[in-house]
């Protein structure tokens, strides 16, 4: 297994479904502390991947390695998730019968029960890691609206927020800007690369002009395989990622 700089470590995956290789040999080193944009055509498997790293599907052979030695594919989805890798869908979630506040005190509970959020005694420590936690996803002004009435960018980082109260060392996004708007899209790719200073993050995303915006390493991959990998430009001028973006 791999140690120091390295955060996430696949190599050599397989995954088939009825004999279909959605993930096929495939490799992925992600150091802490970095954030990496996943791009690649419908269908290239990159869901298949988040869900392989989460535990919710087993691979069928190769390595998937988080923080030195801990072999992910030997854990489910709960312990996964409690070692401190979330994974944000691209749907909100939030509960929009709370306030914006309200949801980050539910998550840093741990508990998706109001009842066990009620009783959970408040500390100082924990009102000064909501307030920084608000600053981090640009809600502080937001804090005491219902979750119901902030825009969809909005609700997508009060989800963020969410995932950041559980403190986890890797973060898994899933098209984030997906139905934001211009603004919302450029201060989210502020936001991505303030949360990264601490943790890393791996996003998902179709928008090239949002990956553009990040200014991360790209991975691409095609067949559930590294089609290329490296800066957006560089990947974007292989003529390997050209011809499968263009159809052939
Ligand atoms: P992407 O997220 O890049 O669009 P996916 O990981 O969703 O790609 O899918 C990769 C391939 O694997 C697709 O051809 C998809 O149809 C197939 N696939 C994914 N999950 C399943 C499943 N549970 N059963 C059968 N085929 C699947």
């Amino acid at each position: 297994p791999p140690r120091g700089e390295t955060l996430l470590y696949l190599n050599g995956v397989n995954k088939a479904f009825d004999g279909f290789k959605a993930i096929n040999d495939l490799s992925l080193v992600v150091a802490r502390g970095e954030m990496r944009a996943i791009i690649g055509p419908n269908g290239a498997g990159k869901t298949t991947m988040m869900d392989i790293i989460t535990g919710k599907t087993r691979p069928d052979t190769g390595d998937v390695y988080f923080a030195g030695d801990t072999d992910l594919t030997r854990h489910d989805e709960a312990e996964i998730a409690s070692m401190g890798i979330g994974r944000k869908f691209q749907k909100p979630t939030v509960f929009e019968g709370h306030t914006v506040e309200g949801n980050l005190r539910l998550a840093l509970a741990g508990s998706r029960s109001i009842f066990a959020a009620l009783l959970h005694k408040r500390s100082a420590a924990e009102d000064a890691r909501i307030d920084e936690i608000l600053a981090t996803v640009r809600l502080a002004e937001k804090r005491a609206l219902s979750a119901a009435d902030l825009s969809h960018g909005q609700k997508q980082w009060l989800e963020i927020g969410m995932l950041l109260a559980q403190d986890p060392e890797l973060l898994l996004i899933d098209e984030p800007v997906a139905g934001m708007t211009d603004a919302e899209t450029e201060e989210t790719a502020r936001l991505l690369r303030d949360i990264a200073r601490e943790r890393s993050v791996v996003v998902v995303e179709h928008d090239m002009h949002f990956v553009r915006m990040l200014g991360v390493k790209v991975t691409c991959l095609h067949e559930g395989h590294v089609l290329a990998e490296g800066p957006l430009d560089d990947v974007s001028a292989n003529p390997r990622v050209i011809e499968v973006y263009l159809g052939r």
